[in-house]
């Protein structure tokens, strides 16, 4: 394994924020990704997987009734190493033009009082869900949001070079 220049992102500065993935064209169009980083991560507990569960319900659920976003949201869900959730839009918008939207959207599961969806028919693993903690977390992620509204560090990513393997791939990971 060797490092190449090929700046990727150092998981060891990493703190709770809304920061670019990637940004794709298709056709005409323009689709970016978020990482919504909601823990550091292996630097505290990761989110608990059922509290994780609830939150994409809730919150996929807010997005995509939300008036004025919900024609520009693609996708809503956890990332696997659970320290946070991936966003997709439509367009190109810096993170600081959606800090409203997901300091709104964490903020919104206080006042949940059944998780949607649920039941078997919507959701492969329906028994997995703790809302109490999802409050929990959210609550605590939405204060975090809204005391660095204006720190620029919650809306851009440290770099690092990326690991190449042996047979010259890259390493990509979120
Ligand atoms: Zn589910």
């Amino acid at each position: 394994m060797e490092l190449i220049q090929s700046f990727s992102v150092d998981h060891t500065k990493i703190i709770p924020g809304i920061f670019v993935s990637r940004v794709d064209t298709l056709g005409d169009n323009t689709v970016t990704t978020y990482d919504i980083r909601v823990t550091r991560p292996n630097a505290e507990p990761a989110v608990d997987v059922a509290a994780m569960h609830s939150l994409e319900h809730i919150i996929a659920t807010f997005l995509r009734n939300d008036p004025d976003w919900k024609d520009q949201i693609i996708y809503w869900g956890p990332m696997g190493c659970l320290t946070g959730f991936y966003l997709i839009l439509k367009g190109n918008k810096a993170p600081k033009e959606i800090h409203d939207l997901l300091l709104r959207a964490f903020r919104s599961v206080e006042g949940v009082d059944v998780v949607p969806g649920t039941n078997e028919e919507n959701c492969g693993n329906y028994l997995m869900h703790n809302l109490p903690m999802a409050k929990w977390y959210a609550r605590k992620f939405a204060d975090y949001l809204a005391a660095n509204a204006d720190n620029d560090d919650i809306y851009e990513y440290p770099k690092t070079a990326r690991l190449v393997t042996d047979d010259g791939r890259q390493f990509h990971d979120s």
